[in-house]
């Protein structure tokens, strides 16, 4: 733990700056309805359209001597920013997905300049695949969420938001495998121990919550979710994330997929903002009467790459199917 400072977050935000810089903080329309100021943190903004650009421009950046590329397994905003950052420094990145990746995500990434490799039929051949890449290429492997330089980077997000509004009360914080949640929450903490960070996950599959419950990181099944972003494991052998997440977390709270739904909706019509279920938590909670807001609260929009045939069925109100789950529609009613 003790290579977790404060110092650590200030370097990183000296590396990433004029590549991932800092992002606005609005006032949600949703305000009035919590009774308590709603901030927003718009990572949407970002030239990637998600935070996952800080964790990796800072990682990428940060390797020293002959650096002859990088790659990593990812299908969605670790995958796009890893690309941006690589092309950004110059250097060859090769983005590893499985045969079941939607095409839209893979022309995504290639956008951004980076070899998609398509391997197999899960993340688990794909990532085979990445320590090919390291083992016969010399590739550098740029983890999504545990990794000191990924979580020092998402850290960043908390040192803006503590500059911005030193009289926040609480912070939520979308959280899957804890490099955001775990680098806002050393930073926010060290800045001020009263503040509330709160992680908020879909309640299908949330490795974070299962493995804080079970004192260790465990295994939880992959389901469907409208916040596939959130989705996946944080790793048995997990040696960062699960422990920031641990001490410097209040709480974690889960959500429902109508929740979930209702919050997109409601992100859409008063704040006119497209953003993916995964960054909606934070929202459906607190509309679920899950948070109670005691004064200024913040929430990290964390991204906006979601289908825009799903966000159009979501904001009219229609059926979403994914997979074996169906969330049943409804019009938008706040
Ligand atoms: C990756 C991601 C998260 C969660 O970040 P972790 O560091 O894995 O906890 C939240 N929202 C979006 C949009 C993401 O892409």
């Amino acid at each position: 733990m003790t290579e977790f400072t404060l110092d650590r977050v200030f370097a990183a935000q000296k590396r990433i700056a004029g590549i991932a810089d800092g992002t606005p903080l609005v006032p949600s329309a949703l305000s009035a309805r919590l009774g308590h100021e709603l901030l927003l943190k718009l990572e949407i903004a970002q030239p990637i359209g998600a935070f996952k650009l800080r964790g990796a421009v800072n990682a990428v950046f940060g390797l020293t001597g002959g650096v002859a590329g990088v790659t990593c397994c990812s299908t969605g905003n670790h995958g796009r920013g890893v690309a941006y950052a690589a092309r950004a420094r110059g250097l060859r990145a090769v983005i590893c997905m499985s045969h079941l990746t939607p095409e839209a995500k893979v022309a995504g990434v290639c956008a951004l300049g980076a070899e998609v490799r398509i391997i197999g039929k899960s993340q688990d051949e794909a990532q085979l695949e990445v320590a090919r890449l390291v083992r016969d290429e010399g590739l550098t492997e740029v983890p999504p969420f545990d990794d000191p330089a990924v979580i020092a980077g998402q850290g960043t997000i908390g040192v803006e938001l503590m500059a911005a509004r030193p009289d926040l009360d609480t912070i939520l914080v979308p959280l899957s495998g804890g490099g955001l949640a775990g680098g806002v929450g050393l930073a926010v903490k060290t800045i001020n121990p009263r503040v509330r960070v709160i992680g908020i996950s879909m309640d299908r599959g949330a490795a974070m919550f299962a493995s804080l419950q079970a004192g260790h990181p465990v295994e939880v099944t992959e389901v469907p979710s409208l916040a596939d972003s959130l989705g996946g494991g944080i790793g048995l052998d997990n040696r960062h994330s699960f422990a920031l997440c641990r001490d410097y977390l209040d709480e974690v709270v889960l959500v429902t997929e109508d929740e979930i739904y209702h919050a997109m909706q409601s992100i859409y019509y008063e704040d006119r903002i497209v953003c993916e279920g995964g960054c909606a938590v934070s929202v459906a909670a607190l509309e679920a009467g899950k948070v109670t807001p005691r004064g200024p609260t913040a929430t990290i929009l964390t991204g906006r790459n979601i289908d825009m045939g799903q966000h159009a069925a979501i904001i009219s109100g229609q059926d979403v199917t994914l997979g074996d789950l169906t969330i049943k529609g409804s019009a938008y009613a706040p």
